[in-house]
This record gives C-alpha cells, structure tokens and sequence, in this order.
C-alpha cells in the first residue's frame, strides 16, 4: 500500500467528472487499498477517486470509532432521496473547514463491490452524508459549492494566501 497526495481545494483537477469502472481488475483493487491508506493517514471518514487525481468511480470510506470497517463502493449510484437533513461537513480536499449542508435524509444506493458483485441498500444519518459528499466529488463538485458565495469565496482567498506563502 501506498499514500497518495490528495488535492486541496482550489485546485481544478477537483473539477474533473470521474468515468465509470469497466472491470474490477487488480488496478481498482490496489487504488482501493491507497485510498484506505491515505484516508487513514489523513484521519478522514471518505475519500473519492477524484481527490488523488484519479478519474474513477470509486469511494472508500469507513465510519467506525475503531477504524476498522472499511467500506469500498465502485460506480455508486442513487437511486432515491427522502427529506432533507442539515450536517457539519468537513473535506480532506478542504482542510480545517467546517460548514453546515443540507442534504437528503435517507437515500437509497447501489454499487458494485470489489468482488464485482451488485449490491442495493439504503443509508440514513452520518452514512447518507458521507456517500452524497463522496459522489459530488466524482462529479467535480464540492460541499463547499452548496455555501453561498460570500462564504465560498472568502475560503478561496484563505487557501490562495496559504499557497502563496508555501511558495515562497
Ligand atoms: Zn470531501
């Protein structure tokens, strides 16, 4: 395993719209694994494709205290939203961040796993969040995006100065 860079907002390669996974080969097995990796490493609960500039349809997450519960999804899909529900989010590709999103309460899903094998299911509470945030970002889009854009670009000037300031 290894830990890959992951991309900090603004940088546009966020922006890219992740493709679907054809087959389940060894590549999408080993990116999986980098991913957790990385997710770990950084103490974060998601982590899509996109966010180590890879356009692939593939989400990690794991929710658990203990940290060993790691879940996969290839080519999520939701196939239905219920009601509405406000959450604090935060993103590794937005460090130190924390806003208030409105998202869908319950949703319904599938993907495939890393055996290939189709699987449905539905989420609610922190899960439904975390899978809405994790497609976004195969779409190119952000949960700072949902902010208005006061707020959006006053976080776009913060990260600017910081890059400014490693780079000298
Ligand atoms: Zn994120």
């Amino acid at each position: 395993m290894s830990k890959l860079a992951v991309l900090h907002f603004p940088d546009p390669r966020l922006r890219k719209k992740a493709i679907p996974v054809k087959t389940i080969d060894m590549g999408i097995k080993q990116l999986s694994q980098d991913m957790l990796e990385t997710m770990y490493a950084e103490n974060g609960i998601g982590l899509a494709a996109t966010q180590v500039n890879m356009q692939k349809r593939v989400i990690v997450m794991d929710l658990s205290v203990e940290k060993n519960s790691p879940m996969t999804l290839v080519n999520p899909e939701i196939t239905e939203k219920v009601g509405s529900e406000e959450m604090e989010e935060g993103c590794l590709s937005v460090p130190g961040f924390f806003e208030t999103v409105n998202r869908a309460e319950k949703i319904s899903f599938q993907y495939l796993n890393l055996d290939g094998e189709k699987i449905e299911d539905s989420a609610d509470g922190l899960l439904a969040v975390c899978i809405q945030h994790e497609i976004d970002h195969l779409d190119g889009k952000l949960f700072i995006d949902y902010l208005s854009s006061i707020k959006r670009q006053r976080i776009r000037k913060k990260f600017e100065k910081q890059e400014k300031v490693r780079a000298l």
